[in-house]
């Protein structure tokens, strides 16, 4: 993935702090992240406009403001490949240990208090023990078999209902691209309906980083109601990439300036975008989104871009810490799509940029735990709030 969408709001506020805008900060630096200046956010600079329509980034980077005006928002694209090496620094430079090529497997309990967990690698099963665990597993691994609710409703249709899976296209000549489908603008239409037609998927966006002139990359979503099924992974999984390599024939069979092109890059694995969540201390249902109060125990707060005229009167939305918790359990927070929400929610407020705010209050959360010797439904608030706030997050 290459965009960290809604970091501000539509008027401009930025409520996306913390390691997100870290990860950001740090990858501006080393020429891998690209976003509009921050005296554009929520303004409608036509020839800024005009540039994230023409890359085909509309979606993840323009608005309506509450005068029908198109405005930008602060979103960034990323260079993922020098991210996932920032990411791995920033891991060790906070102490941490990282175990890859671990699959981990389940949690080890004592009663209804979540203990460590059992892994899988290759030199067979490993166990660690834990004060406190942390699912981060985007799809709530850990929680599977506990004695807790859970919901995994999708609305057929929705977002969330999909598989996403990306890849990327190099070497493509934009500018013959640009100018042929300038001097004949039926011709771009056409093309699409032709490719649409033998089997391909034409629409692209265009990579925005300075080093990632002739770089355009496809984003696909297949519709899923059974996202954590071996079988129905493996059928989209197939499905996708047969896709992927058939739009890229056709592109560069009838595609002005993709001639030269190549695949550079496909996504490692199915993105899934919803799934097993939890039914938690507090959850997060459809008519939490109007909501214009913080709770008493927000760990972040989250711009309300995506739901149309909604999002215009209604800016932003709080996460209280409770949604972490999952009921009944011990030990145990939940940092990641998983966490406890309904499907109405989840459709807005899963992305990269809530996530990691969600992980970051856990980890923070998590440490005070066991600094404090108490239990997690204990942290004082204060204390986890102050210490967010020293790690940049942005609240009320
Ligand atoms: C195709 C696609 C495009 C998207 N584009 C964007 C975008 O541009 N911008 C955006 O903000 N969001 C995007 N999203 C959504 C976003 O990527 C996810 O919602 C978000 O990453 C979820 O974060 P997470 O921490 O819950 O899970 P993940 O980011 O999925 O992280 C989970 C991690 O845990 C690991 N893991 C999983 N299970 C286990 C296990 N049992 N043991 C050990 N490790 C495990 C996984 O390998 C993974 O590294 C996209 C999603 C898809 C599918």
């Amino acid at each position: 993935m290459n965009i960290i969408p809604n970091l501000a709001d539509i008027e401009g506020r930025q409520w996306i702090g913390g390691f997100c805008q870290e990860l950001i900060a740090r990858l501006k630096g080393r020429g891998a992240a690209d976003f509009p200046p921050r005296d554009q956010w929520g303004r409608g600079d036509p020839e800024l406009v005009r540039k994230y329509e023409r890359a085909g980034m509309t979606h993840f980077y323009i608005r309506k403001n509450a005068e029908g005006r198109k405005i930008v928002l602060y979103t960034a694209v990323i260079d993922p490949e020098v991210a996932k090496d920032e990411l791995n620094v920033m891991v060790e430079e906070s102490g941490c240990r990282l175990l890859l090529h671990t699959l981990c497997t389940g949690p080890i309990l004592e009663g209804n208090a979540v203990k460590g967990v059992v892994l899988e690698t290759k030199s067979g099963p490993q166990a660690v023990l834990a004060k406190v665990v942390i699912d981060s597993t985007g799809d709530g691994d850990l929680i599977r078999d506990l004695d807790t609710p859970t919901d995994g409703y999708m609305r057929p249709g929705s977002r969330i209902a999909q598989f996403g899976w990306v890849y990327w296209i190099a070497n493509v000549d934009l500018d013959a691209f640009d100018e042929a489908t300038e001097k004949d603008p039926d011709l771009w239409p056409a093309l699409m309906k032709k490719i649409t037609e033998e089997g391909g998927r034409p629409f692209f966006s265009r990579g925005l980083l300075e080093h990632q002139k002739g770089v355009v990359w496809i984003h696909r979503l297949l519709g899923s109601m059974h996202q954590t099924e071996p079988e129905e992974m493996t059928y989209i999984d197939t499905t996708a990439r047969r896709t992927a390599v058939r739009s890229w024939e056709l592109l560069k069979k009838y595609v002005p300036g993709f001639e030269n092109s190549f695949i550079m890059l496909s996504a490692p694995q199915l993105g899934t975008s919803g799934g097993r969540r939890i039914i938690g201390e507090y959850y997060l249902s459809e008519k939490e989104l109007d909501r214009t109060e913080p709770y008493e125990d927000t760990i972040a707060v989250f711009a309300d871009n995506d739901r149309g005229d909604a999002s215009v009167s209604h800016t932003h939305t709080f996460i209280p810490y409770r949604s972490l918790i999952p009921a009944g359990i011990d030990g145990l927070l939940v940092a990641c799509r998983a966490f406890s929400s309904d499907y109405e929610f989840q459709e807005f407020f899963n992305l990269i940029p809530h996530c990691m705010c969600l992980g970051q209050a856990a980890g923070a959360a998590a440490a005070l735990a066991v600094r404090q010797g108490t239990d997690l439904r204990r942290v004082p608030y204060e204390d986890l709030k102050k210490e967010l706030l020293r790690g940049g997050a942005i609240l009320p």
